[in-house]
């Protein structure tokens, strides 16, 4: 119905419908309006509404606060004397008009369109255990917190972390064939580890890991990100190629600490980043000085890896790499990540927390380039 077509019939119908436009579906994080769930509005005599609210699935757990949030952006047209609102679930036809909707009628990767302007960041690390997960997730929190919509991809697939950094424990909700990403602290997260029962592993070959980050990237609605992370498995193994053979558009961000062998991390993503032709965006180190109460500095891990890493890759993918910032060694990030709050959000100016800010300002602000226009490639590896 237009609003043209609401005026003939009575004013107060056009003016909940444009009420309704405030009312955002708490999983598809987009108005009911948009997306073809308010079935009907009507006025009667005695200035009673009635909104009929079409819900994704019978069941939908999201049904009470749709109806409240409803009721209440319905109450705000002024002459109405009750507001009555009641839901249904779509019919499979309507969800596949929905899912239509939302893919825009694609099922391609969304980030490999033209015109597509997602910053598409793939956090790597030459091994294990330097903080990447925890970089990861604090970046995408800082960026969220500074009002961008953010993704995280954990295409970290045997050693998934993201849900317990996040603190996600519930499942993405499925609308047709198209995933809704779990949300918390304002960024969409997906990860293998939201299928998997507590306590068990995955075990997957590279073939069936590159097809879980392709359905991550492809069925799941991500909207319109401004950032997508992706949180790589330490190494360049199977899924880093995946990752830039589906995604050409990522840029590689290096995780790595001060300690001297980490130097040797920079030859094998440099290696990589060669072959794939993908961009680094730059270094960050990881567990650098340690503040001690007498407020001296204890460098745990030694100096001056990062300028290593970077000055090596620099060297290997032929254009400057920066280092980007220098994450403290801080208690409080590890308890952050233990607990699902990023530090960002649990101590926003506390000094790591400061510096994985900066890192994440520096990273959208950086131009954009034409990353997301790269064709897929394909890479031999030898
Ligand atoms: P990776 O993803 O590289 O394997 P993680 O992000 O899982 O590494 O970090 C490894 C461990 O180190 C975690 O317990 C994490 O909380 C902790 N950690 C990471 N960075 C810091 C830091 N700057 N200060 C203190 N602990 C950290």
């Amino acid at each position: 119905m237009t609003s043209t077509e609401h005026a003939d019939v009575d004013p107060r119908v056009a003016q909940i419908h444009e009420a309704l436009t405030g009312v955002i579906d708490p999983e598809i994080h987009r108005p009911i309006t948009e997306l073809g769930m308010v079935d009907e509005v009507t006025v009667d005599a005695e200035g009673v509404a009635r909104v009929e609210v079409l819900v994704t699935i019978e069941g939908c757990p999201m049904r009470d606060r749709i109806e409240r949030d409803t009721a209440e952006a319905t109450a705000t047209v002024p002459g109405l004397t009750r507001v009555e609102v009641s839901t249904s679930a779509m019919t499979e036809e309507q969800r596949r008009a929905l899912t239509e909707r939302l893919r825009q009628g694609r099922r391609q990767i969304p980030f490999n369109q033209p015109g597509n302007l997602t910053r598409i960041y793939a956090v790597s690390s030459g091994k294990g255990g330097v903080g990447k997960s925890t970089v990861t997730a604090n970046l995408a929190a800082a960026m969220a917190a500074d009002g961008l919509r953010v993704g995280v991809i954990d295409a970290d697939i045997h050693g998934f972390s993201m849900p317990g950094m996040f603190g996600i424990t519930e499942q993405p909700t499925k609308v047709s064939d198209l995933l809704m990403p779990p949300q918390a602290h304002g960024v969409a997260v997906m990860s293998i580890g939201m299928f998997v029962p507590e306590g068990q592993a995955v075990v997957w070959r590279g073939p069936k890991m590159h097809r879980a980050i392709e359905q991550f990237a492809s069925d799941v609605f991500w909207g319109d990100l401004d950032v997508l992370l992706l949180d790589l498995p330490p190494g360049t193994g199977d899924v880093a190629i995946s990752v830039a053979q589906l995604l050409p558009g990522a840029k590689m961000l290096v995780v790595t600490t001060p300690q001297h062998s980490a130097a040797s991390v920079a030859e094998r993503v440099g290696s990589l980043a060669t072959s794939t032709e993908q961009e680094v965006a730059g270094v960050v180190e990881n567990m650098a000085g340690l503040a001690l109460p007498d407020g001296s500095v204890m460098e745990v891990f030694g100096t001056g890896g990062g300028d290593r890493v970077a000055a090596t890759l620099a060297g290997a993918v032929k254009h400057p790499v920066q280092v980007l910032g220098r994450i403290p060694l801080e208690p409080a990030l590890r308890e952050g990540a233990d607990q699902g709050v990023p530090l960002v959000v649990s101590d926003p100016d506390s000094p790591a927390a400061t510096a994985l800010r900066e890192v994440a300002r520096s990273l959208t602000r950086a131009p954009r380039g034409l990353g997301g226009m790269k064709l897929p490639l394909s890479v031999t590896r030898s």
